[in-house]
């Protein structure tokens, strides 16, 4: 709700912003959007996730970011529907590809855990031509395939679930993972995921959020956790915010993590560092008496 009122916000916004007050015509957020995607000025956050046993950063996810020249960050709540829009999408997530497996690249032949890398892709690149564009940029930036998670959301299979299938199944045979993003909130079929070769499921963070306090969203969570399981396939939890959350996830039974509670998007080299220490350790010892060994803070 929120986001749409803010889509509708930037959108009315969006055909008053001028180049500079009184001179020239008035230029559109698109029109800024295109440019800044030509003139590859956006950026890339990475967030990092962990294993809940252990506390070990095992992955990261690359988040697209825009920021006006002014200094106003643009969400891509707002700016990815628009580049889907304007038709802007497809060079906009190949660069974030490029750039976030050239960065994950240069992490690995510095040495150290090499994490995977989660990497969005939107419903208008799943088509013949971007297992090209993935190809290559495997082989010009050295990242391992199996380094590599592309997330689809149910919308893809709600879209064209044959070419979602077919496509993904392309993208496999290159060697990198798939996951299934914001799984649970796109009214999909559940049958996709007999026929889909999915390796993770990403449960969307409403449901970590709703969990402690909905006995039947805890009962969902729980019955995805086993689904998962039974199909030998990873589920990584969305946007874990707090600690009763995590507590509750890690009694279920939940191998993955990711949150505000653990790490925020950061710059990449913010996200390497974080990745280093495992999370609990993080925390001053005292506030988390009963993990403290799940998390590695004994381990030295
Ligand atoms: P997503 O792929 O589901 O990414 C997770 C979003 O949840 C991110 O929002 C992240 O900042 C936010 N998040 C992470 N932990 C928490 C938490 O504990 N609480 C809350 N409330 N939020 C949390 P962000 O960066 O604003 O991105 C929003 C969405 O925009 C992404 O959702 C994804 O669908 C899309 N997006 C971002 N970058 C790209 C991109 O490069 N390509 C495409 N196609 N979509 C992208
Ligand atoms: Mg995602
Ligand atoms: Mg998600």
């Amino acid at each position: 709700m929120e986001s749409k009122l803010k889509v509708r916000y930037v959108e009315t916004r969006a055909a008053t912003v001028k180049h500079a007050r009184g001179a020239g015509p008035p230029v559109t957020l698109e029109a800024r959007l295109s440019a800044a995607v030509r003139r590859r000025e956006l950026g890339v956050h990475f967030q990092p996730q962990y294993e809940v046993d252990c506390g070990q950063g095992s992955g990261v996810e690359a988040l697209a970011r825009w920021t006006l020249p002014d200094g106003e960050e643009i969400s891509p709540t707002v700016f990815i529907p628009m580049a889907e829009r304007i038709a802007m999408i497809c060079p906009l997530g190949a660069w974030v590809l490029g750039h976030a497996c050239e960065t994950v690249a240069r992490w690995g032949r510095l040495g150290g855990r090499a994490p995977t890398l989660s990497v969005n892709v939107s419903t208008h690149q799943i088509n013949e031509r971007f297992c090209g564009v993935i190809d290559r940029i495997l082989k010009s930036t050295g990242l391992p395939p199996a380094q590599l998670e592309l997330e689809i959301t149910e919308s893809a299979l709600i879209a064209d679930a044959e070419l979602a299938i077919v496509c993904c199944e392309e993208w496999r045979a290159l060697g990198v993972h798939i996951a299934v993003d914001d799984f649970g909130t796109g009214y999909s079929s559940l049958s996709y995921l007999a026929r889909l070769p999915v390796d993770r499921l990403k449960l969307d963070k409403s449901f970590a959020q709703r969990m402690t306090f909905e006995k039947k969203t805890a009962a969902i969570v729980r019955s995805v956790l086993a689904l998962g399981k039974e199909m030998g396939v990873a589920v990584l939890a969305e946007g874990v915010e707090t600690e009763q959350q995590f507590d509750l996830l890690e009694r279920l039974g939940c191998q993955q993590v990711q949150g505000y509670l653990l790490a925020k998007p950061v710059p990449a080299e913010e996200a390497r560092a974080l990745l280093i220490i495992p999370w609990g350790a993080r925390l001053a010892p005292m506030s988390r008496p009963n993990h403290a060994t799940a998390r590695g803070l004994h381990a030295a």
